[in-house]
């Protein structure tokens, strides 16, 4: 034995080289304890250390043999390890049975029978200027331990406390590094996941992985509801169970202070800090809570985003490296929270704009001004979650019921006059011209049978509708359950209401244009049938003194006759055009459609403008497919367009006319191209309006009215059809397009 331990000695370095050789904890405790046994020529060498509470737990043994070893806890205040560790140096016994003897109720009692052991020696170990723990050194027979040997054992255990040291150390870089990744990984996690509740309840789990017994919720305020606390996310089992709860801030003591101040607060008697404290906590025995405020005060009146909160059981007080951790994960969540709440700012202004486009689509779809009114009501009513909405007219110091839109029957309001004056709401919104949220109007102010309904009022937002820089309506929507507007439903509301406005101002303009439009005419249905009457009476007398009826004229009667009739028949062309389109507007012509070939069609004009044509020196060329080209329309209206197309192409000619009519077949389509005087871009389309004419003084004048060409594209889209200018050349000539609908 005596010289076994001399080896040990010689090896003494080697040993406790390989003591430290190890970085990792366990190892190194096994080294240890090995070392021991072997330097102090021992039967099992041993290792304790201090434990959270008072006492010290095995943690490391060599050259045992019973399994009454197996997590051997020590109590405080007794045994041999225990008083080494409290006297600060060796102590010794030659025979443990004497220790089981005097002590029936000794933690180790156990080892010591059935191991058994009988001589043992343990000193402390020193880390620092502190001691972790003690080694134990135990032979089976009572063979004790001498000075020499507690010195040896003293020297190793020196050696023990560096070796744990590092160890430690390596542990905590370990620890640090573990949690410095996690943070990375959150950080990521944070930049990948666009959900914050995936977020969230990634760092309450990376937190409890990181702060072991540590329980983890994440609170956040909601942008619409700053008075309460929505729990998100959290880990482990009860914290999880409080998900999807909510909770008013009143209640939240500690939570309430955090959002306020700002700063993390500690709680070690938790359990009866807050009604909600308690309520959470039941059935655990958590009174340990550290909670931190998570973002800075928000513009929409929120103080923070929300609030992080740390727990554990007992009342023992979180370490600054914990805190420190736990302040960390606080700002990830922070940076979190407000990348998602970036995130739903981006798609609520997303939404809202589709729906303002959603609605300008709507509301263009009409342009009755009553049925705008009432899309506009619809909509936001609707869009705004509420019961009623309203559109009044501000008709001087009033306003004036124009139309309402209610979910629930309620009596007719509409044509309801109040002054503006009355409800401090409407008079806010009108003179700041920006809508405000409220609650509900003053009653006592509104005449019967009004009251009733309005008395169930629980909230409204009242939205001025600017035109021009005046506020010409306001829509008031109302809620009558207990569901506040909040600030972000007002630009929603005002985009619609701006939207209201223009539809409204279309469709009043349009309404206006219609009735100008009938007035015009009905003037010219009127006054072409008073001129019909004297221009016949006119027409019959000129072809009475033409033909000799009343007499011979005279000879030098013979020019002016024919001035007179020429002009008559222009009169007469311009009368009937008149007619037609009055008619055209009036909705009265008659259509009578059918089959028809477009050959014939155009066959027939050719033949009707044939001798104007001969008089012109004009050339007609025809180019028809040999098969019919059946289209579904009037024939005499197709005729009458032909003949405009056929009569223009000849009159606005500089020379003799050339004229090319094309029916297609593919696509059934008519053709009259000329070579003529062309148009400029600019009047291409406006040749097509009413009582539009060019006129060129360079070029010699065309009778007419300006009249040919709208009548004949009313007709066509009349039929189904369309009547194009498909290219036009000034000085070059034109083609005119008329297609037809074709029969299936
Ligand atoms: P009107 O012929 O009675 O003036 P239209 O509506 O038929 O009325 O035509 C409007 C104007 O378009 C004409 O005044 C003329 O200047 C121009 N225009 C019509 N057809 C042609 C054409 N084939 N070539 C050149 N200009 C034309």
């Amino acid at each position: 034995m005596r010289s076994a331990r001399s080896e040990a000695l010689a090896a003494f370095h080697d040993i406790s080289a390989r003591m430290v050789g190890s970085l990792d904890l366990d190892e190194t405790l096994g080294a240890i304890a090995r070392a021991a046994t072997d330097v102090l020529a021992a039967d099992i060498g041993a290792i304790f250390l201090q434990d959270a509470e008072p006492g010290l737990v095995l943690r490391g043994v060599f050259g045992a043999r019973s399994t009454a070893w197996r997590g051997l806890r020590l109590d405080a205040d007794r045994g041999l390890n225990w008083t080494a560790f409290r006297t600060r140096r060796a102590a010794r016994v030659d025979d443990c049975q004497s220790l089981v003897e005097s002590d029936a109720t000794l933690s180790s009692r156990q080892v010591i029978v059935e191991e058994p052991v009988r001589s043992a020696m343990a000193v402390p170990v020193p880390r620092r200027a502190a001691l972790v723990g003690t080694i134990g050194v135990y032979r089976r027979f009572v063979e004790p331990f001498d000075e020499e040997d507690e010195f040896l054992l003293n020297l190793l255990s020196q050696q023990a406390g560096i070796a744990l040291d590092n160890a430690f150390a390596y542990g905590e870089l370990g620890a640090t590094r573990d949690r410095l990744e996690a943070l990375i990984e959150t950080t990521d996690a944070i930049w990948r996941q666009s959900s914050f509740e995936e977020v969230a309840q990634r760092v309450v789990d990376d937190a409890s992985r990181l702060l072991p017994n540590v329980a983890c919720l994440v609170g956040v305020v909601p942008p619409d509801r700053p008075h309460q606390l929505v729990f998100v996310a959290g880990t482990p089992g009860w914290a999880a169970e409080q998900l999807g709860t909510v909770h008013d801030l009143r209640e939240t003591r500690i939570a309430n202070r955090v959002l306020i101040g700002g700063e993390p607060i500690e709680s070690h008697s938790f359990s009866q800090a807050s009604p909600l404290a308690t309520s959470m906590t039941r059935g655990t025995a958590i009174d340990t809570a550290r909670l931190i405020p998570l973002g800075e005060p928000l513009p929409d009146g929120r103080t923070r985003l929300g609030v992080l909160g740390y727990y554990r059981p007992g009342r023992r007080p979180f370490s600054d490296d914990e805190r420190l951790v736990m302040d960390e994960f606080g700002k990830r969540v922070s940076i979190a929270l407000h990348r998602a709440e970036l995130l739903r700012l981006t798609e609520s202004t997303k939404a809202r704009l589709e729906t303002a486009v959603e609605v300008a689509a709507d509301l263009s779809e009409s342009l009755d001004p009553s049925e705008v009114i009432r899309r506009v009501l619809v909509r936001a009513v609707e869009v705004g979650r509420a019961d009623r909405g309203v559109l009044l007219r501000v008709d001087g110091e009033d306003t004036v019921v124009e139309d309402f839109h209610d979910l629930t029957d309620l009596e007719d309001i509409i044509g309801y006059r109040h002054p503006i004056a009355l409800q401090p709401l409407m008079r806010e919104a009108v003179t700041s011209r920006q809508a405000v949220i409220g609650g509900r109007y003053d009653v006592s102010k509104i005449l019967s049978p009004l009251e009733g309904s309005l008395a169930a009022v629980r909230h409204t937002a009242t939205i001025p509708l600017i035109l021009d820089g005046e506020v010409t309506a306001v829509m008031v929507l109302s809620r009558r359950e207990d569901s506040p507007f909040v600030a972000s439903d007002l630009a929603l509301f005002q985009l619609i209401g701006n939207q209201a406005v223009l539809a409204l101002r279309n469709a009043r303009l349009f309404a206006q244009a219609q009735a100008v439009t009938r007035a015009q005419s009905d003037f010219l249905n009127m006054a072409a049938h008073e001129l019909r009457t004297p221009l016949s009476v006119i027409a019959g007398y000129v072809s009475m003194m033409e033909d000799g009826t009343l007499g011979e004229a005279p000879r030098h009667w013979k020019a002016p006759l024919e001035t007179l009739r020429s002009k008559s028949a222009e009169l007469e062309t311009l009368i009937s055009e008149l007619l037609i389109a009055s008619r055209l507007e009036a909705g009265t012509i008659p259509f009578q459609a059918g089959e028809m070939d477009l050959r014939d069609a155009a066959f027939a004009a050719i033949e009707r403008v044939q001798p104007r044509a001969s008089l012109l020196g004009a050339r007609i060329v025809d180019r028809f497919p040999p098969e019919p080209v059946v289209v579904m329309a009037d024939p005499d209206q197709v005729g009458r367009i032909l003949d405009n197309l056929l009569n223009n192409a000849l009159s606005y000619s500089s020379g003799p006319p050339r004229v090319t009519v094309t029916v297609h077949a593919d696509e059934p389509r008519v053709e009259v191209r000329d070579r003529g005087r062309g148009v400029t871009a600019e009047q291409r389309e406006r040749i097509f309006e009413r009582f539009y004419r060019i006129d060129d003084p360079s070029l010699p004048h065309v009778p007419g009215t300006g009249l040919g060409l709208y009548i004949s594209r009313q007709l066509a889209s009349r039929m189904g059809g369309r009547l194009t200018l498909e290219r036009t050349v000034r000085g070059k000539g034109s083609t005119f397009t008329l297609r037809l609908p074709p029969v299936l």
